[in-house]
């Protein structure tokens, strides 16, 4: 009822709330209906090493609305993070990602490859994360350190010592870690060394103008610095022209993603780059 009279008074105020507000809560419909008919469909963004070999793929969502075409994750990931839908997303996520790893290892293909999935902070604080996760893996025969899972600062940050439980737990089956979008939070030295990751992945922002803004070389060399001393991997991503891998790679840098090397694609387009069936088609931007 308060909502009821709350919205009134916006309307006679404010129309352009009120549109926003309806524009919301059908998408907000849509987005529940969405996950009732499984309109989830997955990208795959290759890792490349410094040599040009494939060594693994983000996987990225994307919406298959029925009217509006392919919706990027920016457009629904954060209402379905306020509204929990996030929960069930991330489980179709997992799950059709987890399916095709075991149907290309039936069929031979990219065995060696890992496979990162990013999570969400509501996903991964359900108590029955780790057990979803340990499930699938098993249902679909899947060697978990095939799995790289994605953690942000923040979401880390939020409950550093469950954090350290919950990842624990998967790492001890050998699941991955990755820290995403590195450097844009507040990380310091003394809880990354206690947190069981494998790799440290340097936020795009800081890629972008490596060879041009001194500022930004210098964050670059310190993570790939802090990454060596601390033992983990690090992936640079958002690599977009051969000027950036070229200095990522003088400083140390080995893995990276990026338009310069291929865009999030799709399945039978990744599938294709798996049978070598078509190379790396960079994204023209
Ligand atoms: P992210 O995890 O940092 O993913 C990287 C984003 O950068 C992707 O955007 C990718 O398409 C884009 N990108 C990759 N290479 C380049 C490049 O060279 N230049 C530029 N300008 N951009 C590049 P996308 O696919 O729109 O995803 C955006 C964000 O949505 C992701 O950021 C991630 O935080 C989130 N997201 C995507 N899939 C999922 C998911 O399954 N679950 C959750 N919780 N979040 C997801
Ligand atoms: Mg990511
Ligand atoms: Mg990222
Ligand atoms: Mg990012």
């Amino acid at each position: 009822q308060a909502k009821a009279r709350g919205r009134n008074r916006l309307s006679f105020f404010e129309p352009a709330i009120q549109d926003a507000l309806m524009r919301r809560s059908r998408l907000e419909a849509d987005l529940r209906a969405a996950v009732t008919r499984e309109e989830f469909t997955l990208y795959y963004q290759p890792q490349v090493d410094h040599t040009g070999t494939l060594v693994g793929a983000e996987v990225l969502v994307r919406w298959n609305h029925p009217h509006a075409g392919l919706v990027p994750p920016g457009e629904f990931i954060p209402l379905a993070e306020e509204t929990s839908l996030i929960g069930p997303i991330g489980r179709q996520v997992l799950e059709q990602a987890c399916s095709r790893i075991a149907h290309w290892n039936s069929l031979g293909l990219g065995q060696s490859l890992t496979i990162a999935v990013n999570v969400s902070a509501v996903q991964f604080r359900d108590p029955t994360f780790v057990t979803q996760v340990l499930d699938l893996l098993s249902r679909h025969g899947i060697d978990p350190s095939r799995l790289k899972l994605e953690l942000t600062e923040s979401l880390i940050l939020d409950d550093v010592q469950g954090s350290i439980v919950t990842m624990n737990r998967l790492k001890a089956e050998g699941v991955g870690f990755s820290m995403d979008d590195f450097g844009t939070g507040y990380s310091s030295l003394s809880y990354l060394k206690r947190l069981p990751l494998d790799q440290l992945k340097i936020d795009r922002s800081f890629v972008e103008d490596v060879t041009t803004d001194p500022n930004d070389a210098v964050i670059v060399r310190t993570i790939i610095a802090m990454s060596r001393s601390l033992g983990l991997d690090v992936l640079a991503e958002g690599v977009e022209r051969p000027e950036q891998r070229a200095f990522l790679v003088a400083n140390g840098c080995q893995v990276f993603q990026g338009y310069l090397f291929s865009p999030p694609v799709d399945t039978s387009t990744f599938e294709a780059m798996l049978t070598g069936r078509i190379g790396f088609v960079p994204s023209r931007r």
